[in-house]
């Protein structure tokens, strides 16, 4: 066995170099504990960017996976599976909409929800130059479609020309989006609660309101909730806070809790809009990975999942506005259940790195928000673990 520093060496030779990773070679994890190849412990609030939701090495998840991986692994789109079959129905009982095409990530079920709300655009008035409403400050994925909707203008520069009839309004400000509207508006896609972006929750009167233009104006209402959706802020997805209903719905991180699955989901009027020919994937909704999306669902409901969340955060949210209250390097915390910012007004790549030296992962979103996503399963005494690390480092 090598070192952490000849593995770090060795993927640096061989790994292209899209990331700057921690110095850290992470080797199994138990519960919410992660353990590198030297045997370190690490509290985990960041459960592999919101994706962990039930810890790891959870014996039934790991179990059903084994028993998956000795029956069938993997089938192709051209048959049936009974995983997929069971997993699109509690998909479409958490969701409360009615159709679900699997996807092997979240870009992916951003592509296939682009192309259900073109089509079904297409179909009403047989034009081809329909628009799509996106936010400032969203993200929604590295492949081509979905950067060319993510808010983001240094992640789109270099990789120009993108898909275009993309137009960007800001986040929680309806009249920059009533703005964009016109004949051609096929589709608002938003996430409901902002991650990469800072950590920012819709407000009701902004979630709300652009249901209403949609409905007023036969538009599309997609709600991104790859990362806020599974639970995570208290809900199964975080548009059940608010008195809307999307009609296209993106999925994925904690929806396979480490499996690579996504999905879209949509109504029946909406999801009938696709006919065969019209969209595909080989790996997608295979038996393996829905095997983990089964599971997941019926985990979340086994352990009481949510009623932990809502409990537990309320505990969290008290003990960061405390942080913000006792250090001045800490402005503000924003966030909703177990999806948590403090903005910060020093670096937050360094007090990231001093965490993780002290055996805490937290990750950071937009320039400046440090962002707590620890798996759902966290206890009162694991915040006071993650606080106790923090004031550490802050001080
Ligand atoms: C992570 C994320 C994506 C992209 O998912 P990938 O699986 O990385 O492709 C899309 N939207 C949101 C809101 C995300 O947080």
């Amino acid at each position: 066995m090598m070192t952490q520093k000849e593995y770090m060496e060795q993927a640096e030779l061989d790994l292209l170099h899209a990331y700057n990773r921690f110095k850290v070679v992470l080797d199994k994890g138990d519960g919410v504990y992660l353990y590198d190849t030297d045997g370190k412990k690490y509290l985990d609030f960041a459960a592999g960017i919101a994706v962990f939701a039930l810890g790891y090495n959870n014996k039934e998840y790991n179990d059903a996976l084994k028993g998956q991986i000795d029956k069938l692994i993997h089938t192709s789109n051209l048959f049936y599976n009974v995983p997929a079959i069971e997993a699109a129905k509690k998909v479409k009982n958490a969701t409360g909409l009615d159709r679900v095409f699997f996807t092997n990530s979240g870009t992916e079920a951003i592509e296939g929800a682009i192309k259900l709300a073109r089509k079904y655009a297409y179909n009403k008035d047989g034009k081809t130059d329909h628009e799509i409403i996106a936010m400032n400050h969203s993200f929604h994925g590295r492949s081509l479609g979905a950067l060319s909707v993510t808010g983001n203008p240094h992640y789109q520069e270099a990789f120009k020309p993108l898909i275009g009839g993309i137009k960007f309004a800001e986040f929680n400000d309806l009249e920059s989006v009533k703005a964009l509207v016109n004949e051609k508006t096929c589709a608002i896609l938003l996430e409901t609660v902002q991650g990469e972006g800072g950590i920012y929750p819709g407000t009701a009167e902004f979630i709300e309101g652009v249901r209403k233009i949609c409905d007023e104006n036969d538009i599309l209402m997609i709600c991104d909730e790859i990362q806020c959706g599974m639970g995570r802020t208290g809900k199964m997805f975080a548009y059940q806070h608010y008195n809307v209903l999307p009609d296209i719905v993106t999925v994925a991180k904690a929806l396979g809790c480490g499996v690579p699955v996504g999905a879209f989901v949509a109504k029946e009027n909406v999801a009938a809009a696709m006919v065969p020919g019209d969209h595909g994937t080989t790996y997608g909704g295979n038996p393996f990975v829905c095997a983990a999306v089964s599971k997941v669902f019926d985990i979340f409901e086994k352990e009481n999942i949510l009623e932990n969340v809502n409990k537990t955060s309320l505990y969290l949210e008290a003990e960061l506005d405390k942080i913000v209250e006792e250090f001045d390097c800490v402005e503000a915390r924003r966030g909703k259940g177990f999806m948590q910012g403090l903005v910060l007004n020093v670096p937050v790549g360094e007090v990231v790195a001093k965490c993780i030296e002290n055996g805490l992962f937290v990750i950071s979103a937009g320039k400046n928000v440090l962002r707590f996503v620890p798996p759902l399963v966290i206890t009162q005494e694991n915040v006071d673990e993650m606080i106790g690390i923090l004031k550490k480092v802050l001080n």
